[in-house]
């Protein structure tokens, strides 16, 4: 019979992932994001997140790959690339020619590097100069507390990793602003010029050497230190990998605790959420695997992306390491039949530029994991668009586990647009959807995302591993 409320229910609705959740959830909730802070303190470069990822996937059974010969049902294997990107693997009980479940994330975030050649002095002040990483908006990266993170060599050889201006006692490095009351030219810029590139120089020191005459005794007084401290000179900085970050730990945001502010949760936030999923992952039908990339914030590109030969390299392997060998037919049947989550974060609508956003077609802080058809931008140019039997057969996984989703894209039509690890995924031939927590504020230094849908990533991802066939 048509009435109201049967017509009600014909309507697409998302869900509020607070409302569906149970009081054990909020509890499930609340404790993971815990978790998740401290994660993303750890974790501030992709380096830090594969070591992060490795000491969780030790606590949690998983072996890394070379120690194992063979590998049955129930295994728990990871596999490490170049310190910089990581593969976890759960071997599933079917035949591994059924395909594999995969879900994939980036752990690389916009950010300023440190040029090969970086140190100068300029006014009686040394400086570094950086090159920046990704899609940032140049202004968001000056007046506020930076810290040094990364690897170098010691004169003597010594691989150390650096990190500077965490904890209580550390100094903190910074980009200086304008003052407003001489900015009157620079705030007659657009947005994208008021800042230049070149602009963007780490300010690290500004007493000179007391005892010694020389040129440029600041810079020097800082490679002393440096040296003391490190075991450093200058030289080093040529082929050391260092990165500036945000200073500041992530927090909980509002009276309600109800979100997390931090510095790159695009895309830590899919891979904590993903990772967290494995960990807890038994013995699969089909075999769990959870990649976690580096580069994708740069195109994807180069030995440590999702467009490197490391993932088919790993699958390979374990393919290998469960038949006795892996031919290319074999190797080709297992992709074919594969699925992927690329577990991507996603724009959350934002009532303060809502411009910028088609509502009906947005995602919501609040509502759940983002599912995207398509990313890509003007005519969906650059990307990887869902088959309509795919897209069904993943929401109807999450809709029988009861996790919040909603429909989305990123942002209004020829209003600028992205892409992901998705199409790289889905040129290997296999059925790839995008998907992700939504994000406030993102590539900024500090990142908004709303608990709820942390939760339902979490659970989402949990859901493909454990029912996707
Ligand atoms: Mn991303
Ligand atoms: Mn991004």
């Amino acid at each position: 019979m048509t009435n109201k409320e049967n017509l009600e229910k014909l309507a697409y609705k998302t869900k509020n992932a607070y409302t569906i959740m149970t009081p054990e959830e909020r509890k499930i909730m609340m404790d993971m994001c815990d978790d998740y802070r401290i994660f993303l303190d750890n974790g501030k470069t992709e380096r830090e997140c594969v070591n992060e990822t490795i000491k969780m996937a030790l606590k949690n059974g998983f072996m890394p790959f070379d120690t194992k010969e063979k590998l049955v049902a129930g295994d728990k294997i990871y596999c490490v690339n170049r310190n910089k990107n990581i593969l976890l693997a759960v071997i599933g009980s079917d035949d591994i020619e059924k395909g594999i479940n995969i879900v994939g994330s980036h752990i690389d975030s916009p950010r300023l590097d440190l040029k090969q050649n970086p140190l100068y002095e300029a006014e009686e002040m040394a400086l570094l100069k950086t090159h920046y990483y990704g899609g940032i908006k140049k202004y968001q990266w000056t007046a506020v507390p930076l810290a040094i993170h990364g690897v170098c060599y010691t004169t003597d050889g010594e691989k150390i990793e650096i990190s500077i201006g965490e904890n209580e006692n550390d100094p903190v490095f910074c980009v200086t602003d304008l003052l407003p009351h001489l900015a009157q030219d620079q705030m007659s810029k657009k947005l994208s010029e008021a800042i230049e590139g070149e602009a963007l120089n780490i300010l690290i020191g500004g007493i000179g050497l007391n005892d010694i005459e020389i040129d440029n005794s600041v810079k020097y007084n800082v490679l002393n230190i440096l040296n003391i401290s490190y075991g450093i000179d200058e030289e080093t900085f040529l082929s050391a990998e260092l990165e500036i970050v945000p200073a500041f730990k992530a927090k909980n945001v509002g009276f309600d605790n109800s979100f997390v502010g931090a510095y790159g949760q695009d895309d830590r936030v899919c891979a904590f959420t993903s990772l967290k999923s494995i960990l807890e992952v038994e013995v699969p039908k089909k075999t769990a695997v959870c990649i976690l990339v580096d580069k994708e914030e740069i195109g994807s590109e180069g030995n440590t992306g999702m467009m490197s030969k490391f993932f088919d390299m790993a699958v390979a392997e374990i393919i290998a390491k469960i038949k006795g060998s892996c031919d290319m037919i074999t190797y080709n049947k297992v992709i074919r039949n594969s699925a992927c989550m690329s577990s991507d974060v996603s724009a959350a609508f934002d009532p303060n530029y809502a411009g910028a956003f088609e509502k009906q077609n947005s995602a919501f802080a609040g509502h759940g994991i983002a599912v995207m058809k398509y990313t890509g931008a003007r005519g969906k140019a650059g990307s990887s668009d869902a088959s309509c039997e795919f897209l069904h057969k993943i929401l109807t996984v999450l809709n029988n586990d009861n996790v919040a989703w909603q429909s989305c894209e990123l942002g209004k039509v020829d209003g600028g647009g992205g892409g992901t690890i998705a199409k790289y995924v889905a040129n290997l031939n296999m059925d790839v959807i995008d998907c992700g927590v939504p994000v406030l504020s993102m590539h900024s230094p500090f990142e908004v995302t709303a608990k709820g849908d942390i939760y339902m990533a979490y659970k989402a991802y949990k859901a493909f591993y454990n029912n996707f066939e």
